[in-house]
């Protein structure tokens, strides 16, 4: 059963909140879901591939794509630009795949703008000493752990924006629960296809 147009999952999280390993499995466990690369002047962080993370991009050609209306969304997030290509989206969305974005609730906010019926995700660490652990044992400079902690209040403060909230302190169930969101989503009877429907209740 398909559903008539594709689904945009949007998650955020503070870093350090296991999202990525969450963007991965979820990605491995559902074929049609893909992930939309974003656009960022952040240069690249060991093992981080041009074109898999992210494309890395200079300033001057961010400021270029944002001139030439190429974003659907971007923002300034910790110093560096980040952006949603707007073709990206497009093709993934018209070749019958649903979107899975990892952004900030600034991009999460202007995503359900555009998309009313995009869903939004929002994942909490167990607690704060839990994430300032994960960011210390991720080897990070102890300014980058403190910039990305005071942040962290500022978001978390806006999570009635997002339509789910998850816990991570169990990845596995953090996984299966944000499954369960994923197909509940999907089997929604406002996004069914109404020829499917109506070629069904033709034959009762
Ligand atoms: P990181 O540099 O750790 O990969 O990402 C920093 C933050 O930027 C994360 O919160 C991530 O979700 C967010 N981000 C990544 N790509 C985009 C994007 O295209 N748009 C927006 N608004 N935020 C993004």
């Amino acid at each position: 059963m398909k559903n008539s147009q594709g689904i945009i999952f949007v998650i955020s999280a503070p870093s350090g909140t296991g999202k990525t390993t969450i963007c991965e499995r979820l990605l491995k466990s559902s074929p049609n879901l893909k992930m939309s690369i974003s656009h960022t002047t952040r240069r690249p962080r060991a093992g981080e591939k041009d074109g898999v993370n992210y494309y890395f991009i200079d300033r001057t050609k961010f400021e270029e794509m944002i001139k030439n209306g190429d974003f659907i969304e971007w923002a300034e997030v910790y110093g560096n630009l980040y952006g949603t290509s707007k073709k990206i989206i497009n093709d993934l969305l018209n070749s019958g795949n649903d979107v899975l974005l990892d952004i900030d609730i600034q991009g999460a906010k202007n995503i359900k703008k555009i998309y009313p019926e995009s869903v939004l995700i929002f994942i909490l660490p167990p607690s704060i000493e839990e994430l300032a652990r994960r960011l210390y044992n991720r080897n990070e400079e102890p300014n980058v752990i403190r910039n990305r902690l005071n942040r962290v209040a500022e978001e978390v403060i806006q999570y009635e924006f997002y339509d789910y909230l998850l816990i991570n302190d169990n990845l596995e169930k953090a996984i299966e629960e944000a499954l369960c969101i994923i197909n509940a989503e999907r089997l929604k009877t406002n996004r069914i296809n109404k020829d499917f429907m109506n070629n069904f209740l033709k034959t009762i």
